[in-house]
């Protein structure tokens, strides 16, 4: 049985004036629509009843003790690059954005943290932090428009996976409003402990449906010494996984391990203007970039991952050790996301997490499904980890309702592979609510019932981002 919410009534509305005055309260349709929907497709958008836009912790306590009292589903809403509509206020209610709350607190030299408030765009928090000498590692592809709190709570990851780990592994400390108003206060500026549960890594990656994060601690790195990035063309998937597990037990100092197939090179590098060498007959490309201490280091390891690349089959190796040949290579790999929405908008974007080992396995069963199901399809990933994005375009002619159900099934029965061989169906996108169902059948009902008690412990009634990653719906009685 569905569950019941409050709606966001006159008096509603004035109570939440009188808490953040006039102007940060949003109630008409022009202004509360780019909040209905995410990068998940506008097809998806649900309009929010109001959008609230707190500037403090306490403005964040004062609405979550409102929609408390009134039964009120409440969503965050970030900077909504989020590919699962883990943003979308799916039972409508109050839409609380972070926009206002984009302040880089302090930067801690001596424990090398920062503390960021939730709406700090990703980027920013890098480039300052870069100015002081250090390194914010959490950075996924979409650093220029994504916040470090929609990072957090999609436990985002990214290029440099590999190296430095998801979000989870950079965040020391939060702070975050539970669903009445209560704030609590997680970690801190330390860098370890055995001190209960760890309600900290639990927040993480929870998309919004436990609690409201409102200061953020993160780990900084050291700036990585001289770089240089190596893009190799090979034959096929299978001679690319080799080199890449190889190279991962090389000992060298690797940042990243990136892969694209041939399609998604050749539609990208049209988008940005720049042709890979060997584009029209290599089947994949691994893009790696490789730290060195001084010059002759990092040559030293340029030689020794070549060379390992050609003993696995590469077709080529070529080295760009200065900056613009770096941006123009790595230009494909950040663009792709762009190139594919320009080719088509309603494009749709997997996620699968497998061992490195299966990765061969993977491919081909997207393959498969992508002609089963008459589609283009291209593929790009974070291959050092497993996690591979296969990205589907709707045919022509098709309606984009159709389009929804007929890209479902394809991803349903990937995703079911994906578990079959070992892995996940979200290596970091997130559940949201388009992959819900397929979460719900592949965890089993045990591990399902286990998350949805943690939820009610968090949310007792089920108000922060209800129908996201668990089901809102209340059990009938007699049913199992
Ligand atoms: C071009 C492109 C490239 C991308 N590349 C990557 C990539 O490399 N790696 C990757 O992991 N993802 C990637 N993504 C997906 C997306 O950018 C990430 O999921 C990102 O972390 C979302 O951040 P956001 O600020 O846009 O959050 P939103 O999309 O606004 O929100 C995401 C989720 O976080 C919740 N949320 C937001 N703020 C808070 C808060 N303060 N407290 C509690 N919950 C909150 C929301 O309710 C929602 O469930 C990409 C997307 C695009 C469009």
């Amino acid at each position: 049985m569905a569950r019941e919410y409050g709606k966001v009534t006159p008096s509603i509305l004035e109570k939440l004036t009188e808490a953040l005055g006039k102007n940060r309260v949003l109630a008409d349709e022009a202004s509360m629509e780019p909040y209905s929907w995410d990068e998940t497709g506008k097809n998806f958008a649900v309009m929010p009843e109001v959008v609230v836009r707190p500037g403090s912790t306490e403005e964040v306590q004062a609405v979550m003790a409102i929609a408390q009292r009134h039964h009120i589903p409440v969503t965050m809403s970030a900077a909504r690059s989020g590919v699962a509509g883990g943003a979308v206020p799916l039972r409508r209610g109050i839409v609380i954005t972070t926009e206002k709350m984009n302040r880089i607190i302090e930067i801690d030299e001596i424990n090398r943290t920062a503390t960021v408030e939730p709406g700090v765009i990703t980027n920013d928090l890098c480039k300052v932090v870069a100015e002081r000498g250090f390194l914010y590692a959490g950075s996924p592809m979409s650093t220029l428009t994504s916040t470090v709190g929609g990072n957090v709570a999609t436990n985002a990851g990214g290029a440099k996976g590999i190296r430095y780990g998801s979000t989870r592994a950079h965040v020391l400390g939060l702070e975050a409003i539970l669903p009445g108003g209560e704030v609590i206060r997680l970690g801190g500026k330390i860098r370890k402990g055995t001190w209960g549960y760890d309600l900290k890594d639990l927040i993480i990656g929870s998309e919004g449906t436990l609690a409201v994060v409102t200061k953020i601690i993160v780990n900084l790195e050291p700036l990585p010494g001289r770089t240089a990035d190596l893009l190799v063309p090979f034959a096929s998937i299978d001679e690319a996984v080799l080199a890449t597990s190889k190279i991962l037990s090389l000992g060298v100092s690797l940042i990243s391990c990136e892969y694209l197939d041939q399609p998604s090179v050749l539609l990208t590098s049209r988008y940005v203007n720049y042709a890979y060498p060997f584009q029209e007959r290599a089947g994949a490309f691994l893009l790696v970039q490789v730290e060195g201490a001084s010059e002759e280091d990092l040559e030293r390891d340029c030689d020794r991952v070549g060379n390992l690349c050609y003993d696995q089959g590469a077709m080529e190796v070529f080295v760009a050790d200065n900056r613009s040949d770096s941006a123009d290579i790595w230009s494909v790999r950040q663009n792709y996301a762009e190139a594919l929405r320009v080719r088509d908008p309603y494009f749709v974007s997997g996620d699968v997490l497998v061992p490195l080992s299966e990765v061969p396995a993977i491919v081909k069963a997207i393959g498969e499904r992508a002609e089963k199901y008459d589609l283009e399809c291209v593929i790009c990933g974070h291959i050092g980890e497993g996690n591979m994005h296969p990205d589907i375009f709707k045919p022509d002619g098709m309606s984009v309702k159709e389009w929804e159900v007929y890209a479902e099934k394809f991803f349903a029965d990937l995703i079911r592979v994906a578990v079959d061989l070992g892995g996940i169906g979200s290596g970091e996108h997130g559940v949201g609510f388009v992959k819900k169902p397929f979460l719900i059948e592949t965890k089993g009902r045990v591990e399902m019932a286990l998350m949805e008690r943690v939820k009610g412990a968090f949310d007792p009634d089920w108000i922060l981002n209800p129908g996201k990653i668990v089901d809102d719906h209340i059990q009938e009685e007699g049913t199992p």
